[in-house]
């Protein structure tokens, strides 16, 4: 099976083959600040034992865009401390097992 190439890993646009990306590291919403606010890849991340909707961010994005035509990847960063949340919203989705479908 092959795969669509990333941007992130060619450098290069997979829409029109343009050659100049932006890169905005790490990739930031409007906020009440100039600066914005960082998005967070889950912005409640539980802390120990208890899972609470305290703030307690985890990860980051980086965006890719094409100069030229604009098309555009997110890719999260820092995420090694992801942890599934018991309501399901935030679930790892793993295909590594053959026995395992994708709605288990
Ligand atoms: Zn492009």
């Amino acid at each position: 099976m092959r795969y669509p190439l990333s941007m992130k890993a060619t450098q290069r646009c997979p829409k029109c083959g343009g050659k100049k990306l932006w890169l905005i590291d790490p990739f930031r919403v409007p906020s009440d600040t100039a600066g914005g606010q960082e998005m967070f890849v889950v912005p409640h991340q539980s802390t120990g034992g208890w899972v609470s909707l305290r703030a307690n961010p985890v990860g980051s994005f980086e965006l890719f865009l094409c100069a030229a035509c604009g098309y555009s990847e997110l890719y999260a960063k820092s995420f090694a401390e992801l942890e599934a949340r018991p309501d399901g919203s935030v679930r790892l989705l793993d295909m590594t097992d053959p026995k395992a479908g994708p709605f288990r």
